[in-house]
């Protein structure tokens, strides 16, 4: 039987060795059901999500649904919404308590005397003329204001068809602010018009990712193999989809046969008793989806499948230390 150490060198065996101690054990909340934009496209808003429960508005209610999730094992919360920094009390409420980390659009700087450490996600939508018209406002130039220089900080950056070709100016302007860059895929859920993919976007988009990797690479926090699985919904000899998805809440997953998933995922409304179906849109096609959270679990829970060759194990552990590396679990 192959095992890891018979398909690595040593070089590669010790960064296997780094992550396979991490036992990282996620969940997600949304903070608030309120945002300081209504972006079109927003999963969140636009499969009504932010109606599903009312807030939560006690903090010891908060405090102690924290403490119940620790005891049911969580050890990484990833908190949304709606817009998390409008509610710093209840972010700080789960800061205090264990690694936390925060996404966010950016206009509201996390002050970082109450959160020193705090890694915060800040979404980018395309460039200045994607962005006016998905989210009415050029985010970058007031997030890059509030970020400059944040070593906990890092943009999600969400490529838009619009963006295929002009990826590097992106690039660019975060390695000057003196930040790093996560690519994601817009899904675009609320079908605006020029911005579905079409045929032989993927490749395009794909090729020009790696090219960003290579050439930037301590801008970039990727890997060719990630590019390769949120472009191609394939991984292996299996293809993306509802009766593959890691990221599905737990005490909601009905599929039969049960399939590799995040242990204990559950993604909390603001109620903090309502489930979501999963870590993104609760109406959203499975077919369609390109959530890049849900592929990288989805790699990351498939470690066995990646054991019949050394380049399948070394392509898991570049993905595995990139989810690592985003949510500071291990150095940039
Ligand atoms: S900033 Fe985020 S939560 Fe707010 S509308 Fe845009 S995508 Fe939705
Ligand atoms: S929409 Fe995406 S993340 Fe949600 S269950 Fe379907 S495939 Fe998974």
């Amino acid at each position: 039987m192959k095992t890891v150490s018979s398909l690595l060198d040593a070089h590669w065996y010790e960064r296997y060795q780094r992550i396979s101690k991490l036992n990282i054990r996620s969940s997600i909340y949304d903070v608030t059901n309120r945002c300081n934009l209504r972006c079109k496209g927003c999963f969140f808003f636009s499969s009504g999500e932010d109606k599903a429960a009312p807030e939560e508005m006690h903090m010891d209610a908060w405090e102690s649904f924290i403490d119940r999730e620790i005891g049911r094992g969580v050890n990484l919360a990833i908190l949304i919404g709606g817009e998390p920094t409008l509610c710093l009390d209840r972010v700080e409420a789960f800061y205090r308590r264990l690694p936390t980390f925060c996404a966010t659009n950016g206009l509201i700087k996390v002050p970082r005397d109450r959160f020193p450490d705090m890694m915060v996600g800040i979404s980018l939508w395309g460039d200045q003329a994607d962005e006016t018209v998905l989210r009415g406002k050029d985010t970058f130039s007031i997030s890059s204001k509030n970020y400059h220089g944040d070593p906990h900080a890092y943009y999600l950056y969400t490529i838009t068809p619009r963006q295929i070709g002009h990826t590097e100016r992106i690039v660019q302007k975060i390695r000057d602010v003196g930040l790093k860059i996560h690519f994601q895929l817009l899904s675009n859920d609320e079908g605006v018009d020029g911005f579905s993919w079409k045929p032989g976007e993927m490749k395009a988009i794909q090729d020009e990712m790696d090219e960003m990797l290579e050439k930037y690479p301590d801008t970039v926090i990727s890997s060719r193999y990630y590019h390769e699985i949120i472009t191609t919904g394939k991984m292996l000899d299996r293809s993306f989809g509802w009766n593959e998805c890691p990221s599905v809440t737990e005490p909601l997953d009905t599929r039969k046969p049960g399939t590799k998933r995040l242990i204990h995922f559950i993604r909390w409304a603001s109620d903090l008793k309502t489930m979501h179906r999963c870590c993104t849109s609760e109406t959203r096609d499975c077919s369609t989806c390109k959530d890049g959270a849900a592929h990288m679990s989805w790699v990351m829970v498939n470690k066995r499948a990646h054991m019949r060759s050394r380049v399948d194990i070394q392509n898991w552990i570049e993905v595995y230390e990139m989810f690592a590396k985003l949510y500071q679990f291990i150095p940039w």
